[in-house]
């Protein structure tokens, strides 16, 4: 049954003997945005293809890529809780998801399952789209979980010249920096970010960090002391403005949300399980249009 929230296709595809399947993985799964970007994909593109959502227990993954595999599925995305486990039980990676550890996409080739990550892909499409200028400049990214590593891997690639990684568990931070030996990180606290000395010189402040999610409020910050072209971009997505974007947007500062991110890893891994330029623009407008932005 569909929630109540759940953003709906608007005509259901027309499935015949030849049909294809796709889908994404993951627990919960009700609220994922990916089908209907996907099949507004096929839909643009009058492919004979379906992107199903397929709720999968956390124990349930080994058997679920089993599937794929039995199934003839063309490839899925991966989604919390799978994707760290995902990337330790598939025996093909990318060198992208090899370094991140984290798989977020697999496709089937004849039955081999090669798993990817295309977050920090489009992450770094969406802050060009955001105008960020991070060539040799300093930025702080929050958090250290698999998004933070995606985002680190897209500042890397975008030349910043330094990362301050602030994070709730040290340790975690630590270690995540010490994926990155070709990058200048240095680690801080959450309650750093309440010092102006650390915002006012940076020109992002980036949240990775699942806070606010549930509409909860951000810790600290010192936005009064950001400069005027500071870029705020928050990896969380929600209809109404995030609670670590409201602040910087009242300043009048630049601010994106991760909807942005979520179409950009979308597009690409349509690219990957289906072999073809994906329709950006009918994805985006499914997308925006699921979100009340268009
Ligand atoms: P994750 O691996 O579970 O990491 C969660 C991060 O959030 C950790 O840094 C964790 O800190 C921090 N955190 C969680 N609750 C916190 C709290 N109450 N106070 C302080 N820190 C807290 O998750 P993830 O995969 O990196 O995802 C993080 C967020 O990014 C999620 O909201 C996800 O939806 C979003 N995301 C968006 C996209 C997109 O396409 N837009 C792509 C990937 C991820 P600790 O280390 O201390 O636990």
């Amino acid at each position: 049954m569909k929630s109540a929230a759940a953003p709906v296709l608007e005509t259901a595809p027309a499935l015949s003997g030849a049909t294809r399947v796709a889908g994404v993985i993951g627990d919960p799964i009700a609220h994922s945005l990916s089908p209907v970007m996907h099949n507004a994909g096929y839909a643009a593109l009058a492919m004979n293809r379906v992107y199903v959502p397929f709720r999968v227990p956390a124990a349930g993954l080994k058997a679920a890529l089993q599937g794929v595999v039995g199934l003839g599925i063309l490839g899925v995305n991966i989604t919390v809780p799978h994707k760290e486990r995902a990337a330790r039980q598939l025996a093909e990676l990318s060198e992208e998801a090899r370094l991140l550890g984290v798989v977020n996409c697999i496709v089937n080739r004849d039955g081999r399952l090669v798993g990817d990550n295309t977050d920090a892909r489009g992450l770094r499409l969406d802050l060009q789209r955001a105008g960020a200028r991070l060539e040799g400049r300093s930025v702080v990214l929050i958090g250290a979980g698999g998004g933070a590593a995606s985002a680190l891997l897209a500042l890397q690639r975008e030349g910043v010249g330094r990362v301050y990684l602030a994070n709730r568990t040290r340790a975690r931070a630590l270690r995540l920096a010490r994926r990155f030996p070709g990058l200048e990180i240095e680690v801080k606290r959450l309650a750093d970010l309440a010092d102006p000395r650390l915002i006012a010189p940076v020109a992002a402040v980036i949240n990775a960090t699942s806070i606010g999610l549930q509409g909860e409020p951000f810790p600290a910050l010192a936005y009064d002391a950001a400069s005027e072209d500071c870029l705020f971009y928050d990896l969380v997505y929600r209809r109404e403005t995030t609670s670590f974007l409201q602040p910087a947007a009242a300043r009048g500062l630049a601010i994106a949300d991760g909807i942005g991110m979520l179409l950009g890893q979308g597009v690409i891994a349509f690219e990957l399980i289906n072999g073809v330029a994906a329709p950006e623009p009918a994805m985006r407008q499914a997308l925006w249009s699921a979100v009340g932005r268009v």
